[in-house]
């Protein structure tokens, strides 16, 4: 008796083994799954700020993957192990454009793959009115503006129609209801933040990531054509975050804040608080009290999955909501 219940746990154990054994070796990672589905377009997006538009766009004709996931710089992003299989796979990828991703071995392969569709610079191309420029170079963060990055999904949906005819009508129903959700939540957005007393309504971060939300979201309708907006948003590191900092630098920002009475300045989720500890430093050392937020922003990532910013939208009202809090 005893030795076939010594029997009976080992086959249990063995077969729990093989069966773990076989889940894992099964479990493909999602860059498998991604490579093995069978008659989907295959779509890389750079960001996951675009994969996530793309995803609406494409639906079940789609296979989507983003290769800048989680906290990482996508301005200086270099390609890893396994990218190279993610974009000689890809039949089509979707970048920012404007600059963003200027880390030279992903440049070089967005360069040279024949359909590296750069979303924002058509954007530009079709309203050049609507794209910002710092330091005399393109702001790329047009995400930061839902109702401007709205303006992305006319080129996946001619992408993917070009590349996928079959899929013209789901691709065109798909885009309507992504847009129609898009703008709803733009004016949601905008109607909050302008709830808050214009007078508290300026933001200091960490880098440049933020213009276009200053002018859509947190600007009076007044400032918005001559850029007076442009009071509303000061970050000590310029457009692409490189935590350098020079004295004039951190002078220009405690004016700034000093200005605008502003306490409270707020870290981003994916960028060192060091240039922000620094400002803050100096504050201190001229009697100032100013306080870092305890909530980062999202800038240039979004929050990790199951956070409160793992979809697109979730993130910008993530962001609105921090300031809400922190402004009421
Ligand atoms: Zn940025």
């Amino acid at each position: 008796m005893k030795n076939s219940l010594i029997l009976f746990t080992l086959l249990v154990l063995a077969s729990c083994a093989l069966i773990a054994g076989c889940s894992s070796s099964r479990s493909p990672s999602s860059i498998e799954m991604w490579a093995g589905e069978k008659g989907k377009v295959k779509v890389l997006s750079t960001t996951a700020m675009i994969d996530d538009i793309v995803a609406q766009v494409g639906g079940e004709r789609i296979a989507h993957i983003a290769l800048i996931t989680g906290e990482i710089d996508p301005h200086s992003y270099e390609l890893v192990k396994g990218d190279d299989e993610k974009l000689s796979l890809a039949q089509v990828i979707f970048f920012n454009g404007l600059g963003l991703e200027h880390g030279a071995s992903l440049r070089y392969q967005l360069e040279h793959h024949e359909n590296a569709i750069a979303l924002g610079n058509l954007v530009l191309e079709k309203n050049p009115d609507l794209i910002l420029h710092a330091d005399k170079e393109i702001d790329p963060h047009i995400w930061m503006d839902i109702s401007l990055w709205s303006r992305i999904i006319d080129p996946i949906v001619d992408t993917l129609v070009r590349i996928d005819p079959a899929g013209a009508a789901d691709y065109r129903s798909n885009a309507d209801a992504a847009r129609q959700k898009m703008m709803e939540e733009h004016s949601a957005v905008y109607r909050s933040l302008q709830n808050i007393p214009q007078q508290k309504r300026y933001l200091v971060t960490s880098h440049d990531a933020f213009n276009y939300f200053t002018r859509a979201y947190l600007a009076t309708v007044d400032e918005k054509t001559p850029s007076e907006w442009k009071m509303r948003f000061d970050a000590p590191e310029g457009l692409a975050p490189e935590g350098q900092l020079s004295a004039s630098d951190i002078q220009a920002i405690i004016d700034h804040l000093i200005k605008y009475h502003i306490e409270t300045v707020f870290p981003e989720s994916n960028v060192s608080r060091d240039s922000l500890k620094k400002v803050v430093h100096a504050c201190k050392q001229m009697g100032l009290t100013v306080a870092i937020s305890n909530h980062p922003l999202y800038g240039d990532a979004m929050g990790p999955p199951g956070s409160d910013a793992d979809t697109y939208l979730k993130m910008i009202r993530y962001d609105a909501d921090v300031l809400i809090e922190a402004w009421k």
